[in-house]
Order: C-alpha cells, then structure tokens, then sequence
C-alpha cells in the first residue's frame, strides 16, 4: 500500500515538472569505441558532470596557409550520456515517460542518429527500451490490480520504408498478396488505427519476446541485406494500453511509440542511383519533415504537416496535443563520423529548442 502511495505521488509529481517544462525532450547517448580497428576517436567532451546535460565536439579546421586550428563545438540538451552508460541507466530515467502512458498519455520516443551509432542497441537489443519498457508496464499493471484498476496492453509492429507501410508481424511481401496497411485517425478519440495490421495481446512477457523475433525474421525475409534495410527504414513499435476502473468506472487509453529512425547520414544524391536514390530521397524527406511537424507544433502553427510523410501521418495524435515525445539523439565516437555527428546535434539542437505545450492525462 505504501508502495503504491508512494509511486502515485511520484508519478503525479513527474506529471507536473513535464508541465511546467513542455512536453518534448531531447537525450544524447554517445556509444563506446568498439575496439582499435574501429578507428581514432573524435573529441568529444562532457564538461558538466553534475547536470550531465553538455556535450563539447572538437573540430579540425585548416585555414588558407594550412594551418590547422581547433574548435570546439558545445551543444546541451535536457540530458547526456557518455559512453559508459549502461541501457539500464537509461532506462531508469525515462521511466516515468514510459509509465505516463498507463496514465493515459500518448508517448513518443525516437532514436534519431546515423547508421551505427547504436539506434538498434539502445531500442530493441534483448536489454533494450522495448523489452524493459514492456517488463515494467507489466510490472505496474500488477500493482494497478490492487486499487481496482485492470488493463489490457496490445502491440503491433510496423516499418516505415519508402513511404510505405509495412507490417511487420505478418510474413511475406504485400506484392505476394499480403494485404496492404491503412493508416485510419479517429479524430474525436484522437485515436490512430492502422488497418490490416496484426495486433498481438501482450498478456505475457514471453509475447514481447516472440514478437520482437518475429519483426526481425520479416524484416529480413524482406530485405536482401537485412542490415541495410533496417538502417534505410523506420521501425515504430505501437503498445496499445487500455484501463479500466471497475471501482471508480473510470477509463483510460494511452499508447507508447517506440521509434528506431532510418540512418540520418546524409548521402549525397550524386553517389545514388535508381532504387538506392528513391531511398535516400524517401529518408532525407521523412527526417526533415518529422523536425518540421516539431517546429510547427513549437510555432504553435494553425496547420501542423503531418501528412507530408508517413511517419509523422501515422504518429499524428503521438505528436502534440496530448502526447510527450522524446528524442534521442545517438552519437557515434568516431573522428570519422564527426561531420555526421554535428549534423545530427544540430537537429536535436532545433528539436531542443522547440516547447511545445502541455499535456493531459485521459484519467
Ligand atoms: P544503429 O541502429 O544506429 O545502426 P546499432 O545499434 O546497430 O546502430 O549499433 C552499432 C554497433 O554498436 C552494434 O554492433 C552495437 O551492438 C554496438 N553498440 C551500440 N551502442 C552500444 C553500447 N552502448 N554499448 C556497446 N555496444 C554498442
């Protein structure tokens, strides 16, 4: 019961410092160098341990005679993890965000970074976001139980590539008679549902499980290079969460986005050719219109662009109104992917930036 109090309160308090501080932040990870062969590190500093919200870049510059100075680039964010912080320890500070969907929120958060610098690890490795995120609704869920609340939490996985739409719990290709996916807003509920897509009662933590092997069994059938593919599209795991107060007769529906990014490199269109082009084009699109849906929303815009990609269509009512979104931006630390890394601060830099509202909790 003390317990129960107690994570009530802090829950409550949580709530209220996202009010007084918009519903929209940004986190830095910076992932370990993997080993000598990988390459020399660039420097990157993190000069305030205390806040643990700075990260310093150091950049080369060479000037007309040669000459070779430095500079270094300072960026700050609501928080940033050096490379010797652990998923768990990530995990531990986003909890709360994760848990506001049981409250009836909408949750959105993004891994947002170039190819390999550790969207993946972070999102769905077997000690990632998703499979903690879920062992913890489960968790709480249990809890609610006793103060008459019971819930139902469903989940379904689908990929964003090419501007279209896949699902990514039913095997085979859609040009082989899968059936295509729609995106249906329920604009009164402000509610999302995504047509012909497989929903999974996730009413074991062994689901989860299962689930994720089966998203990454019909990503791969899919892909000729599964790899590839994964970075050149964005995953989104949907967890449907369903209250109800039998006590109270209360009712509640929150829903927790987890968003794997498309690699943010920039590849330049003079390198691609044909299918690859269209990718590219499709990824610089969807990224730059996610910052623009962002920036609308801070402006405090009349029309908010969503439907400009697929991505921000299908997390329309994730995005905004009653919804908190985090972003986190990834950081390889290599020298050799410092242009990439400044280039993706900077983004997360403009989505700092941006205050967007507040949120409601549906309770
Ligand atoms: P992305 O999804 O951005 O392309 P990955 O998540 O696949 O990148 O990470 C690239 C490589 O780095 C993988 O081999 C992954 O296991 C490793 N990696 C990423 N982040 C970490 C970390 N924090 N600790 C240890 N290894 C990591």
């Amino acid at each position: 019961e003390k317990l129960i109090k107690e994570e009530t309160e802090r829950r409550v308090l949580f709530n209220k410092y996202q009010e007084l501080k918009g519903n929209i932040r940004v986190m830095c990870r910076v992932r370990p160098v993997l080993g000598n062969a990988e390459g020399n590190p660039a420097q990157i500093g993190f000069p305030d341990e205390k806040t643990s919200a700075q990260i310093d870049v150091t950049q080369e510059e060479k000037n007309s005679m040669g000459v070779v100075s430095r500079k270094v680039v300072p960026f700050e964010f609501d928080r940033v993890f050096t490379p010797a912080v652990h998923n768990e320890e990530i995990f531990g500070e986003i909890s709360q965000l994760v848990q506001s969907a049981l409250d009836g929120y909408n949750v959105c958060i993004f891994c947002y970074g170039q190819t390999g610098s550790g969207k993946t690890y972070t999102m769905s490795s077997p000690d990632g976001m998703i499979p903690r995120a879920t062992h913890m609704i489960y968790e709480t869920i249990t809890k609610l139980k006793e103060k008459s609340w019971t819930y139902t939490m469903e989940g379904s996985f689908v990929e964003v590539y090419n501007e279209e739409l896949h699902d990514l719990l039913t095997p085979g290709r859609e040009s082989d008679g899968k059936r295509r996916l729609e995106i249906r807003h329920d604009d009164s509920r402000k509610q999302t549902s995504v047509l012909n897509c497989k929903t999974v009662a996730l009413d074991s933590p062994d689901k989860v499980e299962m689930m994720l092997k089966q998203a990454q069994n019909n990503r791969s059938v899919a892909a000729t290079k599964a790899n590839e593919r994964s970075s050149r599209s964005h995953s989104v795991f949907i967890l449907r969460l369903v209250g109800y107060n039998s006590a109270t007769n209360e009712r509640c529906e929150g829903t927790l986005n987890l968003v794997d990014l498309a690699g943010s490199e920039r590849l330049k269109h003079s390198q691609a050719e044909g299918e690859r082009m269209r990718e590219t084009q499709n990824i610089n699109k969807s990224l730059a219109c996610l910052g623009d849906v962002i920036e609308a929303l801070g402006r405090g815009s009349g029309h908010i662009p969503y439907r400009n990609s697929k991505l921000t269509h299908l997390l329309q009512y994730s995005l905004g109104g009653n919804s908190k979104t985090l972003m986190f931006v990834m950081v390889s630390p290599l020298e050799a992917h410092l242009k990439e890394t400044i280039t993706s601060l900077r983004f997360a830099t403009k989505v700092h930036n941006t205050h967007i509202g507040t949120a409601k909790s549906t309770k």
